[in-house]
């Protein structure tokens, strides 16, 4: 990660962006779940109203059922694994899951290098970050 943070900029960026299609292409998150199973995804107020709504409850009553409040203030779920994370590792709200969960593991949207400390933890518990920081420091790392 420390060669890696030395060359950042839009090199890197741009790199990092054909590596994580490279890197998604032979890797099936399905076969994982790592993430879904681990990591609590943060909720905004549009992720809770469109999952409420089509899970048929109100927000109150899901955010009760399935949050909570983690120490920076944000509303996460509840448990882990995720109470919607099925046992095929498909997601049981997947059309409507939370953008935390689409964005997840962040290294595709051409901003990766101002986002080192996220990917140095998520290192360790994505397999495809790990591949990915890996195959950067292959070619910019020397
Ligand atoms: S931890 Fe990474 S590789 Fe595993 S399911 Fe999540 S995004 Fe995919
Ligand atoms: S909502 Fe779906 S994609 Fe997000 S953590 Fe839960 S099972 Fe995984």
């Amino acid at each position: 990660m420390k060669r890696l943070e030395r060359a950042k900029g839009k090199t890197l960026d741009t790199l990092a962006d054909q590596v994580h299609e490279e890197v998604f292409e032979e890797l099936d998150c399905l076969d994982c779940a790592g993430c879904c199973s681990h990591i609590p995804p943060m909720l905004n107020r549009t992720d809770i109203s469109r999952i409420a709504k089509t899970l048929g409850m109100g927000t109150a009553q899901f955010q009760e059922e399935y949050l909570r409040m983690d120490e920076d203030g944000d509303m996460v779920m509840k448990t882990t694994p995720c109470p919607f994370l099925q046992e095929d590792n498909t997601c049981l709200i997947y059309e409507d899951r939370p953008k935390a969960c689409r964005q997840y593991p962040h290294t595709d949207n051409m901003e990766f290098s101002q986002r080192m400390p996220l990917h140095k933890t998520n290192a360790n518990h994505c397999p495809a970050v790990f591949h990915i920081v890996e195959r950067l420091n292959a070619v910019i790392g020397g």
